[in-house]
């Protein structure tokens, strides 16, 4: 898209001010990541949807699913209600509770409210934690977000463990 164009996620910034920013350098917060993901599904960016999703997650991911959904869906807009971080718990964690819009072809407009969650991994950057895919996970292993620290003790509750 024209990068001087209102960004997808309803920011009132340009693209390029906004997601694109975001989707080259990287999220500072769950937020903004949360954000740049809604614009990503909005222009079918399939690759940064699988890359900003825990890295343990990714190869469970659905990623033909997820394309049709993106390109197919008209993308009406996203409303962030809350959001905040605990950038000082060991992972730092965050969550963002929003509402998406969207329709289907030749469905009627729908929306959806959601309560998502976000670990710093390892490498400094913020991972969405996709609740729709089931992880084997021990509770005494090493959590795959890579903080070393046991599964129970870490994303175990986020990951359904
Ligand atoms: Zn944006
Ligand atoms: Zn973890």
């Amino acid at each position: 898209m024209n990068p001087n164009e209102p960004c997808p996620c309803g920011s009132q910034k340009s693209f390029a001010q906004c997601c694109a920013s975001v989707q080259q350098q990287g999220a500072a917060t769950p937020e903004a990541l949360m954000r740049s993901r809604y614009s990503a599904y909005a222009l079918g960016m399939l690759d940064y949807l699988v890359a900003t999703t825990l890295p343990a997650q990714q190869a469970g991911l659905d990623q033909p699913a997820m394309q049709q959904w993106s390109t197919q869906s008209q993308w009406l807009g996203l409303t962030v209600l809350a959001s905040g971080d605990q950038a000082d718990s060991t992972p730092a964690r965050g969550w963002v509770r929003f509402q998406v819009r969207w329709q289907e072809p030749q469905g009627e407009a729908q929306s959806h409210e959601e309560l998502s969650h976000f670990v710093r991994g390892a490498d400094q950057r913020w991972y969405f934690i996709d609740p729709t895919v089931p992880l084997k996970l021990e509770r005494n292993a090493h959590c795959p977000c890579g903080s070393a620290r046991k599964v129970k003790k870490c994303c175990g509750p986020y990951l359904g463990a």
